[in-house]
């Protein structure tokens, strides 16, 4: 037998979220967005996506597996190109590409390319990360209209403050100021505008990423708990030893925790090591059986404890679901300061990974 750990990913549930999603934006396109291997889901799950109208990513070579698997349908590249020689895969594969760097455009100029592109010509609208001034936009997109590598052009940009209502506003009235008097396609929402703000009513298509996954983009599962998302994640595993401990003994590395009174103590096989967040502090929620305790002391590498007090039925071999359809992911990440995207990104390769149809 091996290890006792591992992650189910479920594709009823990436479709399911899907459909759900669709629902929400009946009359706009979807970019599945399934970069950092599919939030940690694998890219090869992603063909239970394929309803989406387009997959968006950062890296070319899973473009090209894309389309070397069949896929037809539009397929955008996040962070645009790296190279200029990249527009040629660019081409070859037809993929939309970002653009959001003075070099891609002079890279556009200067390369002869089969066929026209379609680009994404991103904006920074206040995240100060990628993208042009939006002083700039007017020159910029009476410049790239002429370019004859260049079929057509969307605006997109990036909010970078969903729960702040006054920096939603101002997302706003930026887009406002850009398209008007433009007959201009967007991308504008992310999963948190798409459900919280009414920026979709700019867009042609939205860019979802965590919704299809199962957890919220604020972070809190409660904000989602509504519309009926499955989480397509479980990271499961069972106890493989326990512990009767007495009053004053302690668990684990820096005897972070301390035993105040008699204690049956479950160790579970896993650890940091297989993505579990090792700032989880003693409280955060584990299933056992059905049953729901928590983590007692730090998380170790290979290994986590756990309170058995409510379940006393639970033995070596018992079945423990770290997160999933119980204990969503989200509250997990929550209580170790973090959110359910870093979570799921950061599965880690030695879990084996098992996939319901
Ligand atoms: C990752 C990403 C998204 C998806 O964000 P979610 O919050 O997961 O919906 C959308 N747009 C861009 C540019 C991204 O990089």
């Amino acid at each position: 037998m091996s290890r006792p750990i591992i992650a189910t990913i479920n594709q009823k549930a990436l479709k399911h979220n899907l459909s759900i999603v669709r629902s929400l934006t009946p009359k706009l396109k979807i970019w599945a967005v399934i970069k950092a291997n599919a939030y940690g889901h694998g890219i090869n799950n992603v063909w239970s996506l394929s309803d989406t109208d387009g997959f968006a990513l950062l890296n070319i070579e899973e473009a090209v597996m894309l389309r070397e698997h069949g896929w037809e349908k539009p397929i955008l590249l996040l962070e645009g190109f790296f190279h200029p020689k990249d527009l040629y895969i660019i081409d070859r594969y037809q993929l939309t590409t970002t653009i959001h760097s003075q070099w891609q455009i002079k890279a556009l100029e200067n390369i002869r390319l089969l066929n026209p592109i379609s680009i994404y010509l991103k904006i920074n609208s206040g995240m100060n990360r990628l993208g042009f001034h939006q002083k700039l936009f007017n020159t910029i997109w009476n410049k790239l209209i002429y370019l004859k590598n260049i079929r057509d052009i969307t605006l997109m940009m990036h909010c970078s403050n969903t729960n702040n209502i006054s920096k939603v506003n101002k997302y706003f009235k930026n887009i406002q100021n850009l398209i008007k008097g433009r007959n201009c396609l967007c991308s504008i929402s992310n999963s948190a505008c798409l459900l919280w703000h009414q920026t979709v009513s700019y867009d042609c298509w939205v860019r979802v990423g965590i919704l299809l996954y199962g957890a919220s983009p604020s972070g809190n599962w409660f904000d989602i708990s509504n519309i009926n998302l499955e989480p397509a994640m479980t990271l499961s595993s069972k106890i493989i030893g326990i512990q009767t401990l007495k009053t004053g003994d302690t668990i684990g590395y820096g005897d972070s925790y301390t035993v105040k009174k008699p204690q049956r103590i479950g160790i579970v096989a896993c650890g940091y090591a297989d993505g579990y967040p090792r700032h989880a502090p003693t409280g955060t929620p584990v299933l056992v059986d059905g049953n729901m305790t928590h983590l007692v002391g730090t998380v170790s590498m290979d290994m986590i404890t756990i309170d058995l007090t409510n379940c006393p039925r639970a033995s070596i071999g018992s079945n423990v679901e770290l997160w999933g359809n119980i204990i969503k992911i989200d509250q997990v990440a929550k209580a170790a300061g973090t959110l359910g995207y870093h979570l799921m990104c950061s599965l880690a390769p030695r879990v084996p990974i098992k996939i319901i149809c």
